[in-house]
């Protein structure tokens, strides 16, 4: 990864810093830890220190120390003058560079508005050298003692820049980006050891050598059992890192790490590939937790887009983007994906302490069939068996059973709402009825859509009467609304005639369902949107409802349906279908262990 071009420090010519993006490096210290970590990486360093000293307020020095491959002394100076580096020596060589350094800026910035002291020898060198440049002037330098490999002291950090001083935020949101430097590259190189000491004590450390695997373990213990290994290769493009189960997301693509050829970027591109990948296996607006490593052939990267490098350019992005979204679809095919019943709830309900624990935990008066007396009616029956007969299986093979589907003994009803079920393997499993058929009805909905969407029409035409606004936007949506299969007519002022409807939701559905279908789709927005959404809808509006009572065989006809389909264990809108004791977690729930 860090193989130097050719060795010596030189300043870049004019030409090749002119194609060079320019601009300010070091805005706070964070930004300091990252030049020097990375020119550390660069100097193939097995083990970094980072040594943070802060007076209370502010952070008063920085030491970062490498084992690398050390600075020869008649070289230090160079180091030090803008645009010198050993890296690159024409922009031409930008195309093949490995070095997460090229452009040479870094130590004369830091040394431009701080003092420095750096200390380097390289291994076959008989002493150190050792020089301090204050705001830019030399003020000492000579010949010292000091082990192979370089460190360096900044000090009086912006003390010629006091308006950016300023800008810092508060010392503990410094210090926390500067440990979120520090975890970031531990992650991206598991081989490298990491200290970060604050004010003398050790607050971390990884153990180089291992593994992202183990790396991760060790630094977010309670993450790593949901996160999946991800490894792919195709076209030139190699994918390694982990993603996280649907059951465990985030608001926003914060957590998403991405690096290509060990450099970390940020792409809300591949963040929305990524996310396709998970499609309806977690909420829409929501993300996963990943860790992706990419690495390419450096001639298609172009990092010299931002001072920072953090953004870059790759060429035949969309043919990443694409191996990138079909990796992690299928890294999470295939794996049983039942979401594992959360561990604190239970406990804390049945804590055997009593009144001197804490307060059982209160959930508020649920508005489900649980606290009405559900009667079973024949209306009810006729309903629910209409719904499975209209998503029954007839042709099997085209709908095989998900590899990863447990087996499932389905034992009864609970409040009307969920099923119980055994699993061979002796866990409980408790599935939403109506999450359940509703992925049922999604999944089917999108394999007819994909031979365009067949429409039926209605035994009885339903009328719809709008309002103005929901009558233009109506009347702008009737082509796509006909694609997905419904058949619209005007029906005089404000009222539409709806005569056909997808043949999913069969001949003779509630009114109210299809009002309800047609004007939610409205407010879609974008035509992908709204074919999106309708398609939620009508999965929604048609499928088994909570609070439905179900005979014996509907309940088995519910988990059935569930397990041919694609993604059987989120609902299209990201919830579970299914949640799982496993026998471990029931034996512990009973104190058997
Ligand atoms: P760049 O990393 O873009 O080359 P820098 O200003 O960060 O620019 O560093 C200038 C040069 O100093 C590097 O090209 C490298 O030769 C040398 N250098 C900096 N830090 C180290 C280090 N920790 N170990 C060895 N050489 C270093
Ligand atoms: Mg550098």
């Amino acid at each position: 990864m860090t193989e130097m071009p050719c060795p010596g420090i030189r300043v870049l010519d004019g030409e090749t810093v002119n194609r060079i993006a320019a601009g300010e490096v070091v805005e706070r210290p964070a930004s300091i830890v990252k030049e020097l970590i990375e020119n550390a990486i660069d100097a193939r360093a097995g083990l970094i220190t980072v040594e943070i000293g802060t007076d209370g307020k502010e952070i008063s020095s920085i030491r970062i120390s490498d084992d690398g491959v050390g600075i020869p002394p008649e070289e230090v100076l160079l180091a030090f003058q803008p645009h010198a580096t050993s890296k690159i020596r024409t922009a031409g060589d930008l195309d093949s560079c490995l070095t997460l350094g090229f452009r040479g800026e870094a130590l004369a910035s830091i040394a431009a508005i701080a003092t420095v002291t750096m200390v380097t020898r390289t291994r076959n060198a008989d002493a150190g050298f050792r020089i301090t440049i204050s705001g830019g002037q030399v003020t000492d330098q000579g010949e010292t003692g000091a082990p192979p490999g370089t460190s360096l002291v900044i000090g009086e950090i912006f003390f010629t820049t006091p308006a950016r001083r300023k800008f810092l935020r508060s010392l503990a949101t410094e210090l926390a980006r500067i440990s979120s430097v520090i975890e970031v590259f531990s992650l991206i190189y598991p081989a490298v050891t990491f200290r970060y000491v604050l004010n003398g004590q050790e607050k971390s450390a990884s153990h180089g050598g291992r593994t992202l695997g183990e790396v991760l373990r060790s630094l977010r213990p309670a993450e790593a059992d949901g996160m999946i290994p991800l490894r792919c290769e195709e076209g030139g493009i190699w994918l390694d890192g982990y993603i996280s189960h649907p059951s465990l997301f985030r608001q926003t693509p914060q957590r998403i790490l991405l690096a290509v050829n060990g450099r970390v970027i940020t792409s809300s591109r591949i963040t929305g590939a990524i996310r396709s990948g998970y499609g309806t296996l977690i909420p829409s607006h929501s993300y996963p937790v990943v860790v992706l490593m990419i690495t390419l052939d450096p001639s298609r990267i172009d990092a010299n887009i931002h001072p920072t490098k953090r953004e870059i350019r790759v060429s035949g992005e969309p043919a990443l983007l694409r191996v990138i979204t079909n990796a992690v679809r299928k890294t999470l095919q295939g794996l049983n994906l039942s979401h594992p019943a959360p561990a604190e709830h239970t406990a804390t309900l049945f804590d055997e302490t009593g009144s001197s624990g804490p307060a059982p935990t209160r959930y508020p008066a649920p508005d489900t069939p649980s606290r009405r007396v559900c009667e079973a009616t024949l209306a009810g029956y006729r309903t629910t068996t209409r719904q499975l007969r209209q998503t029954r299986i007839t042709d099997a093979p085209d709908h095989p059973v998900h590899p990863a589907f447990p087996a499932l003994e389905y034992i009864g009803q609970v409040a009307a709402t969920y099923l119980l079920a055994s699993s061979g393997s002796g866990d409980l499993v408790l599935l939403d009825q109506h999450a359940a058929h509703e992925r049922v009805r999604y999944d089917q909905l999108k394999q007819q859509q994909e031979q365009g969407c067949p429409s039926q029409e209605l035994i009885v035409p339903v009328v719809l009467s709008l309002t103005r606004p929901e009558h233009d936007l109506l009347a702008a949506q009737i082509p796509l609304l006909a694609e997905e299969g419904f058949i619209i007519e005007p029906f005089g002022g404000d009222t539409w005639c709806v005569r056909g409807v997808p043949v999913i939701l069969g001949r003779c559905e509630d009114p109210e369902a299809i009002r309800e279908i047609i004007t939610g789709a409205l407010d879609a927005g974008s035509d992908q949107r709204l074919s999106e959404s309708v398609s939620r809808l009508v999965a929604c509006r048609s499928a088994v409802k909570a609070g439905a009572i179900l005979t014996h065989d509907q309940g088995e006809e519910i988990i059935r349906q569930l397990s041919r389909t694609r993604e059987p264990y989120t609902c299209p809108h990201g919830r579970p279908t299914m949640v799982r004791f496993s026998r471990e977690r029931l034996e512990e729930l009973f104190r058997r262990r």
